[in-house]
């Protein structure tokens, strides 16, 4: 691993740095539609949503390093997202690219491209989560169409997505060869969307229902059967996104602003001794996942895809989440109510802890095939 960057990559930081302070608008309006739009256009202009995408796929063709180095500078700047639709970009385009067609690349990354796309997953189902293979949801080939029925769960943005990337069953005695993956149109008739409000009591996620929903064959993402294949290097591409240590750098600097203000004994806990073990503690364990991420992307440059080495992170978010969030409502105490902020956060955690794999999966994922242990 080497740290240094060279003088073209410093250049590029200069340049990231130099469009945040022209176009990063105040915090305050980053949830405004306007100006997210013209932040939006400002990065497509710059080529810089996909900027690591090929640029025969409409991406900036910019290198690893470079897209890190624009991730880090705008998550310090706490810039708006790199786009709009991050299930779209951190999984559905780079499977299109590694498995579309030129036709379904030509149809459907532009739209991610150009922030107007909105897609949800379709893997989770009433009795399949951890064990993911077990999906029932069956697509039965009639002529040029499958016909869909069954149902997906936990399906975030369902409600507002154009587009789902979907796991179903085409042969039903090969528990791994019989899963195919397939995008389907939100507006097929057959689909029932049904809200399922989270602890916070907001709609984020839904049950869906697919009733003899009518798919293309030329909608399938690679031959059918090969499902499982395309599947898992979506895992390990939302594993990544989901445990990106810059998100959380920035919760620790609110954990530290929060340990500033409340105080213990009279005096700010930020001098507590315990609580800055604590704080010290998570630096450490981040700065050990921001080190790890960096060996992800040192693979990546000599080619290799991401794999199960995406779980160690994942599954140091979890604690550490968990652990974060127990520190911060204790030093607020009854004021949590008030401040709401962190007690919003601390019931709705339970996304990037669970979703994309419990902490129990990527535990078995990491022994058995990293370490080599035994099947459970
Ligand atoms: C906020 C949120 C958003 C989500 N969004 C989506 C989405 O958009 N699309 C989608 O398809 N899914 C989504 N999910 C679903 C998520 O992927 C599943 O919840 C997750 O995979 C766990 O499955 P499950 O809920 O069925 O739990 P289960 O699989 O029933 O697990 C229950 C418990 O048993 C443990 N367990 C299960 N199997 C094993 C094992 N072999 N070894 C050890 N322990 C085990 C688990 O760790 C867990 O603690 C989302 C979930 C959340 C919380």
């Amino acid at each position: 691993m080497d740290f240094h960057y060279t003088p073209e990559e410093e250049a590029f930081r200069a340049e990231v740095r130099a469009f945040i302070a022209e176009h990063n608008p105040p915090e305050d309006k980053h949830e405004d539609p306007d100006t997210l739009r013209a932040w939006h256009d400002a990065l497509i202009e710059k080529k810089w949503i996909g900027f690591h995408w090929p640029k025969e796929a409409g991406g900036g063709g910019g290198t690893l390093i470079e897209q890190f180095i624009l991730k880090e500078e705008m998550s310090a700047a706490r810039a708006p997202a790199l786009g709009s639709d991050f299930m779209g970009l951190t999984w559905v385009g780079p499977a299109l690219i590694s498995y579309g067609t030129e036709e379904q690349k030509a149809r459907w990354l532009p739209g991610l491209l150009d922030c107007t796309s909105v897609w949800c997953t379709g893997y989770s189902e009433p009795d399949s989560g951890s064990d993911l293979a077990s999906i029932k949801t069956r697509a039965l080939r009639d002529g040029d169409e499958y016909v869909v029925t069954g149902s997906k769960i936990w399906t975030t943005l369902a409600h507002k997505a154009k587009w789902c990337f979907m796991l179903v069953r085409t042969e039903s005695s090969d528990r791994y060869g019989g899963i195919t993956c397939i995008l389907v149109d939100m507006k097929s008739p057959g689909i029932e969307v049904s809200p399922i409000p989270n602890l916070i009591g907001t709609h984020s996620f839904n049950q869906v229902f697919f009733n003899e929903v009518r798919v293309p064959v030329e909608n399938r993402l690679g031959k059918e059967g090969q499902g499982w294949r395309v599947v898992m290097g979506a895992l390990a591409n939302e594993r990544t996104g989901i445990s990106e240590s810059t998100t959380m750098e920035q919760q620790l600097d609110r954990l530290k602003a929060l340990a500033k203000r409340a105080k213990r004994g009279g005096r700010p806990a930020l001098e507590d001794p315990e609580v800055r073990r604590q704080i010290a503690r998570f630096d450490c364990r981040i700065a050990a996942m921001r080190l790890n991420g960096m060996r992800h992307l040192t693979h990546q440059l000599k080619g290799e895809l991401p794999g199960s080495e995406t779980s160690v992170n994942k599954w140091l978010r979890g604690p550490l989440e968990i652990e974060m969030h127990d520190l911060a409502l204790g030093l607020l105490g009854a004021e949590a109510v008030e401040d709401g902020e962190w007690q919003r956060t601390a019931l709705g955690f339970h996304g990037t802890v669970i979703g994309g794999g419990t902490p129990n999966i990527q535990r078995n994922i990491i022994a058995e095939r990293i370490l080599g242990l035994p099947k459970d």
